[in-house]
């Protein structure tokens, strides 16, 4: 019987970034119409890490918005890593804070973050026309980097952004030559303020998307579907479970409100799958 294994966000600094990413709400070049605040309040952090326990996650992500780790948020992360670690049991505490380097990667590790998620969004070629503020190399840089200093690493991207099939191959390949312990994948949310305006994604190529990930990934890593699964697999969560996912996000995403815990709970046994109970 297969075991679907649970994660959750939290968006701990949101919405301030200057980067141009095409994608993203929290550019705030793109002005979309989201909460946007800085350092989210310790407390508050460790209260909703514990609510996503007690929903069943075994993955915690704490993410911030920008390109990258700097000394103010790198010790902001390490401090939240800390808290909850020390108040909270069995979580698998996930960092996403853009581009570090290995001094950051370590420092953090050293204070309970677990794994390090940094995704390359698309392929190296169509990269160049979804951001120009910084590189797809030094993305995968940072992937590298996050492995070289003994963190998991939790890599993947976006698909439907107007990429051709090619470059979902070249990405599904780049991401899989990594050997990463888990992969989100996500499917583009439109949002009427961003560059790109439409989705180019049905719901029969995510189904070959996850499943040549699967492939390529091998059968013991994390298949995630993150963000987009409610537009693409709404009612039909069987079909993502069965060409190879083993992971979903509950809860709210960074910007778009997710279902409840509850709900995606039920999917899960109903179909007749299982909830890991651990890592
Ligand atoms: S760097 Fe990250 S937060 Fe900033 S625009 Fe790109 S994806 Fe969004």
């Amino acid at each position: 019987m297969k075991n679907i294994f649970l994660c959750a966000i939290n968006n701990i600094l949101s919405g301030n970034c200057n980067e141009d990413c095409k994608f993203c709400t929290q550019s705030v070049r793109y002005k979309a119409d989201i909460n946007r605040y800085n350092y989210k309040d310790i407390n508050q952090i460790v209260k909703e890490a514990k609510i996503a326990k007690e929903s069943g996650a075994l993955g915690y992500c704490l993410v911030t918005a920008g390109k990258g780790l700097d000394d103010k948020k790198v010790e902001f992360v390490a401090k939240v890593a800390k808290r909850i670690k020390s108040s909270v049991d069995g979580l698998n505490l996930i960092a996403c804070n853009g581009t570090a380097n290995k001094e950051q990667l370590l420092y953090l590790k050293k204070n309970g973050i677990d794994s390090y998620n940094h995704n390359l969004e698309t392929s190296e070629e169509f990269y160049k026309t979804i951001c120009t503020t910084h590189s797809w190399q030094e993305r995968y840089q940072t992937c590298e980097d996050i492995k070289s200093v003994g963190l998991d690493l939790c890599t993947g991207g976006i698909f439907g952004m107007g990429e051709s099939q090619k470059d979902r191959d070249e990405l599904i390949k780049a991401f899989s030559s990594l050997k990463p312990e888990s992969t989100p994948l996500n499917f583009y949310h439109p949002n009427p303020s961003l560059p790109i305006k439409a989705s180019n994604i049905t719901t029969n190529e995510a189904i070959e998307i996850i499943k040549k990930s699967r492939q390529l990934l091998g059968d013991d890593k994390l298949l995630m579907v993150a963000g987009g699964r409610e537009l693409l697999f709404q009612n039909n969560e069987r079909l993502m479970f069965e060409a190879g996912a083993n992971a979903i996000v509950i809860g709210n995403y960074l910007t778009t409100k997710g279902q409840s815990p509850i709900k995606d709970k039920d999917i899960i046994k109903n179909i007749g799958y299982t909830i890991a109970t651990s890592c």
